[in-house]
This record gives C-alpha cells, structure tokens and sequence, in this order.
C-alpha cells in the first residue's frame, strides 16, 4: 500500500513514479521494516514517525494512533503544518454530527424528558440501573462514564473532573431518554443473544436502514488488538468468542455484542453485532439502530480525546 504511516499518500506523487522516492508503508508492514533499515543505512537514522509507528504496531497515525497528533509530528517541519495539526487536535473532540437514523437534524422531543421524569425513581432504580440525580433526574452508567439525565434543564451531561459538563452527541442522549422512557424490570429469557435477523423487525434494517460497520471495519477489520483495546477503555466486557468479541453497554440493561473476525488473504473481515432477546422490550427498531449507531461511534473513536471522570 502506497500510503505511508504518517498519512502521506504516495500513489499520488510523482517521486514514486519518477523511482526516486518510494513509499514507507504502514507502520506494520514489511515496506515500513524495509524502509527503516534503508533509512539507516543511507542517513543514519530513521523517520521518527515511522520507526515509532513500527514499534507499536501502528498501521496509520491518523487512523489508529490514540496518541495523534503526537510530538513527533508538532515538533517537525514535516509532514504537515501546524494549523493542520491544530485542526485534528481540535476536530478529534467534536461530537458525531446530531442525525437520526432518516439523515433528518436530530431534535429531542420534550415529551421524552417528562415522561422520564414522571417515572417512579424507586422503578428506574430496579429496572434501568439508574440512581437519584445530583439535582433532580437520574444517574447511570453509560460505557466507561457516569450520565447524569438531568430533567429541570433538559440536558444529559457526563461527569468530568469533579463537574458534570453536557455530552453534546445528541444521538447518545436520545438514547439515553428512550431507554429510561421504556425499559422495565428484565425477564431471565432475556439473556438469550440474537442477531439482526432475529429480531422481529429484522425487515427494517435494509436498505438505507441497513447497520452501517464500514467504518468498523476499515478501522478494526486486521486489528483484532486494536478492537479489543477500545472496547475495553469503553468498560465493555471482553469476550472469548470470534476473533476478538465484546458486549458493550450504552445503557446498563441493553447491552451491544460486536463479534470480530479478522480479514486474511483469503477472507474479506466480518464483523456481526448482537443483543439479548430483551433490547426489543426497550427500544423499537430505529431506536436499536441508534443504539448501534452510538456503539460504533464510540468504538471509532477509540481511547482517544474523550474524557473522563
Ligand atoms: S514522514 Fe516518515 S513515514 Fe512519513 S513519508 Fe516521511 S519518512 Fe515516511
Ligand atoms: S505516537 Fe505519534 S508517531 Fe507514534 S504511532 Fe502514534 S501518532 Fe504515530
């Protein structure tokens, strides 16, 4: 692959194809391996970037690295500015764009915060997990962070450093009301896992409605370490299934299984989401596909930039 660690695309530069200069490759690669020793041998000492994408199995900075943009890229001249650098640092914090599951603006109806809060706090406590708020509302674990759901100022914020700030990802926080609107006492039959196609309104997710992993697997399809990683810095539960496996929980009752099987030479990667047989007593189909939606965001976000409390 003619894309070097660092990002720099080689297939489109003329030094390729004049052979004066060639591609150092993914950070994994035997072209990174044989460009490193190259670079040793001709200058004495290698790319920083790429001997450091090397040693820890980095493919690509950009794409998989918690750690970009590092000192290796703001303390050089090269590769990029440091206006492109300050515009990941800054863009890498954005929530995900506020969309519904219809590519429609995502607005949270006001009837959703009041019917959580007519709820009776001693049943959320049972059914959703959730505990009193700090000032009204409920408190609930949400992958690796404490939510707080705050009905009087119709927020859902995240406790970060000893404050709760608001999450900002809308679709998350959808999420977060649907489950405290619907979800009741679990039955033991519950437990069962179920894919896609077993749930009873399995003919809704074709089409535009269709789960979309692409990202999941451009990202995690030949990094089945790299999956797991982020799953667990999320809080899921690792699981000894498939490649790589794990049961993340978006809200505490409803919890999303990603199945990860690598690609190879032979086979193209496949990644398979599943649920217990009662995320369709919580959610309807739409608000299962946001689920997944906010699962997959979080996962393609990786461990990086998100803070915590
Ligand atoms: S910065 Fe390093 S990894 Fe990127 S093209 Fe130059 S030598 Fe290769
Ligand atoms: S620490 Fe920096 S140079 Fe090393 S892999 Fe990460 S982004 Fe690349």
């Amino acid at each position: 692959m003619p894309t070097g660690a660092c990002g720099v695309d080689c297939e489109v530069c003329k030094l390729r194809l004049m052979e004066v200069c060639s591609t150092c490759g993914p950070g994994r690669s035997a072209t990174a391996a044989g460009k490193l020793e190259a670079q040793k041998r001709i200058l004495g000492s290698p790319c920083p970037i790429l001997a450091c994408a090397s040693l820890k199995q980095i493919d690509f900075c950009l794409r998989d690295c918690a750690e970009f943009p590092c000192v290796n890229f703001s303390s050089g001249p090269y590769p990029f500015s440091q206006g492109f650098l300050a515009m990941q640092e800054r863009r890498r914090k954005e929530p995900p764009p506020a969309m519904t599951h219809n590519r429609s603006k995502l607005h949270i109806p006001d009837e959703y915060w009041e019917r959580v809060s007519a709820r009776d706090v001693s049943v959320l406590r049972q059914a959703a997990k959730a505990t009193a708020g700090p000032d009204g509302g409920v408190c609930l674990q949400s992958f690796n962070e404490l939510l707080w759901v705050d009905t009087v100022g119709k927020r859902v914020c995240r406790r970060v450093r000893e404050q709760w700030i608001e999450i900002g990802d809308a679709l998350w926080g959808l999420v977060t009301l649907l489950y405290l609107v619907n979800v009741e006492p679990m039955q033991e039959e519950g437990r069962d896992l179920i894919g896609v196609a077993d749930l009873k309104e399995a003919h809704y997710f074709r089409g535009p409605h269709a789960m979309d992993l692409h990202g999941l697997l451009e990202r995690y399809g030949y990094d089945a370490g790299g999956f797991r990683e982020a799953a667990t810095f999320l809080g899921a539960e690792v699981l000894d299934l498939a490649d790589a496996a794990a049961s993340l929980r978006p809200c505490p009752q409803a919890p999303v299984y990603f199945l990860l099987h690598e690609g190879d030479e032979e086979f193209q990667p496949k990644i398979t989401v599943m649920f217990e047989r009662s995320i369709e007593r919580i959610f309807s189909a739409s608000g299962i596909w946001s689920l997944v939606k906010v699962a997959v965001s979080k996962l393609l976000r990786g461990p990086d930039r998100q803070e915590c409390s």
